[in-house]
């Protein structure tokens, strides 16, 4: 969209260049799936923070929680100390998350952001196995700081480094070959040979679903080939579930649907569920070599995120219907989707998703762009991703109405047509 944003900061000098999105509006509240700007024009929130949204915005269930927990001067800041809100928390992801996938994970604090949650599982597992090198993706998306960043694959994101990043052997991730090699079978050479002049990496780390990277939806039979990979030759595997996690796919966790266990996860964007930061590694308990503080940071007890992290579990995660609805809704998304593409180049070209994370791909930034420049006139917010910025994605809260949705597949289909002409 930058193309039609004046500055709407330009009178604002303190505003650093960091380049904030360029939504040409200034947003002042939100409730459920919209947003509404300072002179009160709603929009519709396909976007919902980056997936971090996966229950509204100001959700008021958890928000009555937080409410409720500042009124009796719950603690706020309590650097890494125990507290009932964090106590409350572990034993609700405990009894509600973990045990009932019978998932044996000791919980982490790693800080408040997925970047940090993916430096945790990097390190522990360099610490661990003794070994330098890690594996990730083709399209991959990590994170900013150097050690996540490495393992991102963008080379125009890994640019903004200036300086050589930790080593990270790439693998092309499901698809990028169009099957025209069989999966694993070349790495499996390398691994095995002596003189192949590959070291054996600490860990692989992976999304189920590639969020940033343009919606590229693993299989699951891939996922499990590779966790058999790792297994046989002694690599970690890591899912980064920051994105795709909390529930987007449908499963709380992306990787249940696969039947694989995970060494290492990480979890950060609706874990809170209100879009306060927190997040989590997840590890098998063997993998807890940490001695104290080797891992620390000031903001690793964010208690308010505790409080509503622990009701959107309590409210979302007790029984199946959350998951049975956004199963439900994969189908009928792509069926409204798959109406959009076209063989004449200018309507959508491709069409990936699963749950509630869907990518339309157009063949070039600029159309997608135009498309999401469309949707936002109409009063719809939506992202691109992809190495490009072809793909336009949808990510609307789970707990969107069916109403809404179908306003906003609605006016996407317009938005398509419209960029069409
Ligand atoms: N991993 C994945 C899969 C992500 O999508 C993101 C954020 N888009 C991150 C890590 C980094 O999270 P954060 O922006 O909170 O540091």
């Amino acid at each position: 969209l930058t193309d039609i944003a004046p500055s709407v900061f330009e009178t604002v000098e303190s505003e650093v260049r960091s380049y904030c999105r360029a939504w040409p509006v200034v947003f002042e509240q939100a409730r459920g799936s919209r947003l509404y700007d300072e002179h009160g024009r709603p929009f519709l929130d396909f976007f919902a923070g980056a997936g971090s949204l996966n229950y509204g915005h100001n959700n008021p269930v958890l928000k009555r929680a937080l409410l409720d927990y500042l009124a009796r001067d719950g603690v706020t800041h309590g650097l890494d100390m125990s507290t009932t809100a964090k106590r409350d928390f572990l034993e609700a992801f405990r009894s509600a998350v973990l045990e009932p996938r019978a998932l044996p994970y000791k919980v982490m604090f790693p800080g408040p952001t997925g970047t940090n949650a993916v430096e945790a599982a990097l390190k522990l597992a360099r610490k661990i196995t003794g070994r330098e090198t890690v594996v990730s993706f083709t399209n991959a998306f990590h994170g900013m700081s150097l050690g996540s960043l490495a393992t991102t694959g963008n080379s125009a994101k890994r640019a903004g480094a200036g300086v050589p990043l930790p080593h990270v052997t790439r693998m092309p991730y499901d698809h990028y070959l169009d099957g025209r090699m069989p999966d694993f079978l070349w790495f499996e050479r390398l691994l095995s040979d002596p003189a192949s002049g590959l070291d054996r990496p600490a860990a692989v780390i992976v999304e189920t679903v590639q969020g940033e990277g343009g919606i590229n939806v693993a299989r699951a039979e891939w996922l499990r080939g590779l966790a058999e990979l790792c297994r046989r030759h002694e690599m970690l595997l890591i899912v980064d579930d920051v994105q795709m996690g909390c529930g987007r796919t449908g499963e709380f966790f992306s990787f249940e649907e696969a039947g694989i266990t995970p060494d290492i996860v990480t979890l950060s964007k609706s874990i809170s569920g209100y879009g306060l930061p927190m997040a989590l590694c997840l590890f098998r308990p063997e993998l807890d070599q940490w001695q104290p503080g080797e891992h620390n940071g000031t903001f690793r007890g964010n208690n308010p995120a505790f409080v509503t992290a622990t009701a959107a579990i309590d409210t979302y995660w007790r029984d199946h219907a959350l998951r049975d609805r956004t199963l439900a809704r994969a189908g009928r998304i792509e069926s409204a989707l798959g109406d959009l593409l076209g063989e004449d180049g200018r309507a959508a070209v491709a069409l990936r998703g699963r749950g509630m994370v869907w990518g339309l791909e157009f063949a070039d930034g600029e159309r997608a762009s135009a498309v999401c420049r469309r949707a936002f006139e109409l009063g719809l917010l939506l992202e691109t991703s992809g190495p490009r910025d072809e793909v336009v994605k949808l990510l609307p809260p789970l707990t969107v109405t069916d109403d809404e949705l179908d306003e906003g597949l609605g006016i996407l289909a317009r938005s398509v047509r419209h960029a069409a002409e």
